[in-house]
């Protein structure tokens, strides 16, 4: 800049070029830049545009440093597995197998959600009573009564049974907003005081509640070109809430965060990180309003490891709080989120190499070991009382 503030200019050379400078120019720019493309370059590229948008999947070509990781650091506590007995799968593996693959990837225990009630519970508690202190079953509600009166007083009366029984918490799908309805054929959403019962009842018993309420926020946006995770929804459309048959996202978020703190007495983990993994500062915000919440990462470790600097942040600030969680009924998810928590490496690609379409490479957190060790384990040991 010139004292008075204008910008110094080169002295004006523009103006047309004549034939003969031209021509040379021309010469010059083949070689600089290389011809225009043949005809069988057109051909090989042709049709990119034409592509089926579900059968992209790229394959990237980038060599970095991988750090696979087969087994935890610290001991790890699973909050949000599914080992009940599935109509689809029957049981999921034997438990011989289980415990072995749990010793191998460092598990100290898993928390079956799928204690459900009554005799369901009992064959789910039989069945992993020789491991005890590995499977910690949470019990559920009696979903199919749901339309009957006195629902919550009920079920308050089943959840005491069941932590008789030898269950360690109490688990709430995520049909609560979405598709439960009472005797007047409305919707029980997630704060509805009718339930009540149930959520002063586990705070007396002093065992924790892993609520699912809503779904990630897209499932919730229009299915249109812009959806984040439209490929997945394309093949579950059971998972599709933007229709007007369901209440607004923000509203099952704001309902889940009214029942949170109308029961402060009631320790609630928080499943797939409260469904806000795309709005952590959201997160920390409920986390901080609400000392007896806890977040727990089951099946949004995709997006935790889009968004590495953020989410290793969130986790540094509220390491205290955050727990480790999975979903499923195997145990092959595993190094995959061992891997995004503990190491710095770049573009995590699934096994083999591809990414299909709606899915993205995966970054390192890098947790400090500190932050790792709670996550982990110790947060879970402590509110669900494993030696
Ligand atoms: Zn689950």
């Amino acid at each position: 800049m010139t004292q008075d503030g204008t910008r110094n200019r080169p002295a004006d050379h523009a103006g047309e070029l004549g034939e003969a400078e031209r021509a040379e120019l021309e010469q010059i720019s083949v070689v600089a830049h290389g011809p225009e493309a043949s005809a069988a370059q057109r051909a090989a590229v042709a049709g990119w545009d034409q592509l089926r948008a579900s059968e992209y999947a790229p394959r990237p070509t980038f060599r970095v440093p991988a750090n696979p990781i087969s087994r935890a650091k610290f001991p790890v506590i699973d909050v949000h597995k599914h080992l009940g007995y599935s109509l689809r799968r029957g049981w999921p593996g034997e438990v011989a197998e289980l415990v072995e693959g749990m010793d191998r990837l460092n598990i100290q225990a898993v928390v079956n959600l799928d204690g459900l009630s009554g005799v369901h519970l009992r064959r789910v508690l039989d069945r992993y009573a020789g491991h005890a202190d590995r499977f910690l079953t949470f019990a559920g509600p009696s979903w199919h009564r749901g339309a009957e009166p006195d629902f919550g007083e009920r079920e308050a009366r089943a959840l005491e049974e069941a932590v008789r029984a030898g269950a360690r918490g109490y688990k709430l799908f995520k049909a609560l907003g979405l598709w439960l309805r009472d005797p007047a054929g409305e919707l029980y959403m997630p704060d509805d005081p009718r339930l009540d019962p149930i959520w002063q009842t586990a705070g007396e018993l002093g065992v924790p509640v892993l609520i699912h309420v809503a779904d990630p926020e897209a499932f919730f946006r229009p299915a249109d070109r812009h959806n984040d995770r439209l490929p997945g929804l394309g093949r579950r459309p059971e998972w599709y809430f933007g229709t007007d048959e369901f209440p607004a996202f923000e509203d099952l978020m704001q309902r889940q965060v009214a029942l949170f703190k109308r029961h402060p007495r009631t320790t609630f983990f928080g499943a797939h990180v409260l469904n806000k993994p795309d709005d952590l500062a959201w997160v920390g915000q409920v986390v901080e309003q609400c000392p007896n919440v806890y977040p727990e990462i089951a099946a949004r470790i995709n997006d935790l490891g889009r968004q590495p600097r953020t989410a290793r942040a969130f986790f540094q600030k509220y390491q205290d709080r955050v727990l480790f969680g999975t979903d499923g009924s195997d145990l092959r998810l595993h190094p995959t989120y061992f891997r995004v928590l503990e190491t710095e490496d770049d573009l995590i690609l699934p096994e083999h190499g591809t990414l299909p379409a709606g899915t993205h490479p995966l970054y390192g957190l890098g947790l400090p070991d500190g932050v790792l060790r709670k996550v982990y384990g110790e947060n879970a040991a402590r509110l669900l009382r494993v030696g």
